[in-house]
């Protein structure tokens, strides 16, 4: 039996290290995670349950050279591009129901990501309690660096993470700001979908070195 088509091509993620690449089946965005952020967009920043959004997985840019930074298009139908950077967790394996302290034994890296939002169009979906895939979820809409493995850099649980654009810093926060921490979102969302290797999840808004250039 053959496709009726050519098979997509696997995005794949460079590895830090390494000359292989990390195949991305979804990406899963955990919304408003960082307490900061959540005040700025309005919300309490109390231990509500986590929400999720995806993305697919070839709105993915490479940003994983920053002698030659990737160019990201301004995408099309917003007057109000924002960017949020993110830690992206990368499952090497996954489940259904993972108890909190078993959640890192299925990760297999870390990379910084941009969470690229059309606002105008996520605020006009929430206003009309529509789906915020248009908002979230458009071409080039996930930006993302190399991908450490937990093997070299462990679980980093703590640390700064921001952005800087044209040199000033836009976005800066700490990893022990996030409100649930990776093993309570991993598991969490495992609750929701059977998570499974490939699946990349971003814990929104604070910051890392990915390098593009918006054009
Ligand atoms: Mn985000």
């Amino acid at each position: 039996m053959a496709y009726v088509l050519t098979p997509p091509a696997t995005v794949g993620v460079p590895v830090h290290g390494s000359k292989d690449l990390f195949p991305v089946r979804r990406i899963f965005c955990v919304g408003r995670n960082y307490a900061a952020h959540a005040r700025e967009m309005g919300h309490d920043p109390d231990r509500e349950p986590p929400f999720f959004f995806t993305k697919p997985a070839d709105a993915i840019v490479i940003c994983a050279d920053p002698k030659n930074p990737a160019k990201v298009a301004y995408p099309s139908a917003t007057k109000n591009l924002h960017h949020e950077m993110e830690l992206v967790v990368a499952m090497k394996s996954g489940g259904t129901d993972i108890p909190i302290d078993k959640a890192l034994d299925h990760v297999f890296g870390y990379a910084c990501g941009l969470d690229m939002t059309r606002r105008d169009l996520q605020n006009q979906a929430k206003d009309m309690g529509r789906p915020w895939d248009m908002g979230k979820g458009f071409d080039q809409s996930a930006p993302i660096g190399e991908i450490y493995p937990a093997s070299s850099i462990g679980h980093p649980a703590k640390g700064a993470i921001q952005l800087d654009v044209n040199g000033k810093t836009r976005q800066k926060s700490d990893l022990n700001a996030l409100i649930w921490s990776v093993p309570e979102t991993i598991s969490y969302l495992s609750g929701l979908v059977a998570l499974a290797a490939g699946d990349l999840a971003g814990f929104v808004d604070g910051c890392g070195t990915v390098t593009c250039t918006l054009v």
